[in-house]
């Protein structure tokens, strides 16, 4: 497969006086045609990692890596203005909260309009027509009237299907979707994941999809990788991690969904205690290990990454 995104070793810290190391060396790749999710709770650093990629960290954070290429393409030599070019074009985010994208004060159109003139520099009249295109493909009816529409006069549902079709208007390769659905109701989450899923085969996109939710991961995901404390601590295609997850933090994921097969009709579901710490700079050892079942003093030291099958591979000190 052709490879749009290597990340390789990366790490990203905030603050000065008491810094926090929000991504610890994580390492994957996306894809042309694939998606690959990662999942974990709040603050494992997936967003952190996704922001990364597009160089929209917040101003202060501080990143580095041994590798993050675009189609080869070394993302951390490249200019702002080069990064902005990229931006939006070939690679494209959509986020949780659409209204934190989208304009108040213009309408659907002129904002969607705006990136594709920008970025090709078509006529008003072509970047109209593959406005409305676009927004009759994401399932929006009567797209020339949506068009001429604010933000505040659609609702989550349909503010979320604009921000995807606004993400394609210049036919990205690569789309990152930071929690694309957690801001909406379960009956809309799952038009817009369906959307999403179809869209990504259609268009044979790379789709990097961020989420804590392993429902979502089993019915989309092509690969997985499973952040915790910043780090990937799993990672695997989708039907092994879920039929075979080696670490004790993916086990313990998949013990608080209901997985078809693995759960009896009544059976409580599991959960994980505690929370994922904080941590700084130099920290040594398994971030995982003051919630973990299966910890013991050599989890204190640094732990070996094992590879528990073809493309499959997990942090910890237990055997594969
Ligand atoms: Fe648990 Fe130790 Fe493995 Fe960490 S290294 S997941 S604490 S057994």
């Amino acid at each position: 497969m052709n490879t749009l995104l290597e990340i390789e070793g990366l790490e990203v810290e905030f603050g000065r006086q008491s810094p926090t190391a929000a991504v610890r060396g994580a390492s994957f790749s996306v894809a042309a045609g694939e998606t690959h999710c990662l999942v974990g709770e709040s603050g494992c650093g997936k967003s952190v990692t996704a922001l990364s990629v597009m160089n929209l960290l917040a101003r202060g954070a501080r990143r580095r890596a041994s590798k993050l290429a675009f189609k080869g393409q070394d993302l951390l030599g490249l200019s702002d203005s080069a990064m902005s070019r990229l931006r939006g074009n070939e690679m494209a985010m959509i986020f949780q909260e659409p209204m934190t994208s989208l304009n108040p004060a213009y309408t659907v159109g002129s904002q969607m309009t705006e990136v594709l003139r920008r970025h090709k520099h078509v006529s008003q009249r072509i970047a109209t027509d593959r406005a409305a295109d676009l927004l009759a493909r994401v399932g929006i009816t009567a797209p020339s009237l949506r068009l001429g529409q604010f933000p505040h006069q659609l609702s989550g549902g349909l503010r979320q299907r604009v921000m995807i079709a606004m993400a394609l208007m210049c036919e990205p390769q690569l789309l990152i979707a930071d929690e694309p659905t957690t801001a909406l109701d379960v009956t809309v989450q799952a038009q817009i994941l369906r959307l999403l899923a179809s869209l990504q085969r259609d268009l044979g996109l790379g789709l990097l999809l961020i989420t804590h939710d392993l429902g979502i991961v089993a019915r989309i995901a092509t690969r997985v990788s499973v952040m915790y404390a910043g780090e990937v601590v799993e990672s695997s295609a989708t039907a092994e991690l879920f039929a075979n997850p080696k670490h004790p933090y993916t086990q313990g994921l998949l013990r608080c969904v209901p997985v078809p097969g693995k759960i009896q009709r009544d059976q409580p579901l599991g959960s994980i205690p505690g929370t994922v710490p904080r941590i700084g700079p130099g920290f040594e050892g398994c971030a995982f290990r003051d919630r973990c079942g299966y910890a013991d003093e050599t989890c204190a030291h640094t732990v070996p990454r094992h590879a528990a099958g073809p493309a499959h591979d997990f942090l910890c000190r237990l055997p594969a």
